[in-house]
């Protein structure tokens, strides 16, 4: 497919809000994006506040900052602020809403081929301890979850689909609009891991279909490291008992009771690290200013620039997956480990990722891949970057793989 239309972006702005841009070429947004002006601002204004009142007396404070970024998540992903949890990261999120749901032995569980690590072990947990079954849903020919296995597999007995929408090691964007009517129609319950698409896509919670979405701050919300955030549909929320309860997420009412909360921050706990709320919260912000339609064009746009690109060097050979596909590109370089790629690019100032097989392994094993290099864009990236980007690919993949050797 030939790259998408080049967008209106303010490039230039985006580019001068980020200061990292004037150190690095920054590929690895799927691993942490570079923070914004705006978000290292209310993070570091955050802390300066703590330390020259105290921790107690700044939350006191800035208590409606606070209390802001509920709005600004449930903003985000089109619910309301009561179905919002603020929590340490996206796995966090994930568990809380993955353990809380009371299975019984016989349960089925859908998943997708592109699962990630820290959802599928769970799986095998409750598999364990409980006797649920694993069920993994085929790819269709585009590498994405199969639709058409999905109906044929669907029946009143399953009990949750559990998918990720954007997995961490490719470009890959599931379907999960169509998996959210399936669901829907056999009346499952629907976990979306939306921890690599929420800040870099529109994410609509009504229009998915989704029960629960779990996602996190540093990735392409572009906010701090250390906390994410958790959605639960409002009418499921009773229903779900969390893992853990503490003096936050339920009220001690007397020797022999406790009453858990009504709203989603059923799934918190006490102590935050709340000068990364307030970051998370100015992260929202500034991702619904460029707005995420605009985003995900510019995303796209440059994902698609960078893997015409990397089809023009020999020896690479890009491993995205899917009919649609998003600003995280995976490749290999031929005779070269992805690990002393991502040395050699670190050398050059460029930043990326290895994706792992463990990390994904369902995908990985099924592709005979045990490694590759993640590139990760974001729309502050640049056109110049991704030409840097390919020289010194090209230079590497010239030269002999003496730095590979361990
Ligand atoms: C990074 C990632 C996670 C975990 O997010 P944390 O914030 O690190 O807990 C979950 N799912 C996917 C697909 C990811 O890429």
């Amino acid at each position: 497919m030939s790259a998408m239309q080049q967008v209106d972006f303010d490039i230039a702005r985006a580019r001068s809000e980020t200061p990292g841009c004037r150190h690095v070429v920054h590929f690895n947004n799927a691993g942490a994006a570079l923070m914004p002006q705006p978000v290292i601002n209310a993070v570091g204004d955050y802390l300066r506040l703590e330390a020259s009142i105290g921790g107690y007396e700044a939350a006191e404070q800035a208590h409606d900052k606070i209390d802001q970024v509920y709005d600004l998540a449930a903003q985000l992903v089109g619910c309301a602020r009561n179905e919002i949890a603020i929590v340490e990261n996206a796995t966090r999120a994930w568990d809380m809403a993955f353990y809380s749901i009371p299975f019984k032995a016989g349960d089925r569980i859908f998943t997708s081929m592109a699962e990630y690590a820290s959802n599928y072990i769970p799986f095998l947990q409750v598999q364990k301890r409980i006797g649920v079954t694993i069920e993994i849903v085929p790819n269709d020919e585009h590498g994405q979850l199969s639709l058409d296995a999905l109906k044929e597999m669907a029946d009143d007995d399953v009990r949750l689909i559990a998918i990720t929408h954007v997995p961490t090691n490719c470009g890959l964007v599931n379907p999960a609009d169509e998996i959210g009517k399936v669901a829907r129609r056999v009346n499952a319950l629907y976990l979306l891991d939306a921890c690599q698409s929420v800040g870099q896509m529109p994410i609509d919670v009504e229009r998915i279909g989704c029960d629960m979405l779990s996602a996190t701050s540093r990735k392409f919300l572009r906010g701090p490291r250390g906390v994410g955030f958790l959605y639960v549909r409002s009418s499921l929320i009773g229903e779900l008992e969390p893992p853990f309860l503490d003096l936050h997420a339920a009220r001690w009412v007397n020797r022999k009771q406790y009453e858990i909360r009504s709203d989603a921050r059923r799934f918190e706990n006490w102590e935050a690290n709340y000068a990364a709320n307030v970051g998370l919260g100015a992260a929202i912000s500034y991702s619904l200013e460029w707005g995420l339609d605009d985003i995900w064009r510019r995303v796209r746009f440059l994902g698609d620039t960078l893997r015409e690109k990397l089809g023009e060097i020999p020896g690479i050979t890009v491993h995205d997956l899917g009919a649609v596909k998003c600003g995280i590109v995976a490749f290999s370089l031929a005779g070269w480990d992805a690990e002393a790629v991502r040395r050699a690019l670190r050398r050059g100032n460029i930043n990326v990722s290895v994706a792992r097989k463990e990390h994904t392994l369902l995908d990985m094993a099924s592709r005979g891949l045990d490694t590759f290099v993640r590139a990760s864009i974001h729309y502050y990236n640049s056109e110049d970057e991704i030409d840097r980007f390919y020289k010194t690919l090209k230079s590497i993949g010239g030269s002999p793989n003496t730095a590979g050797r361990y």
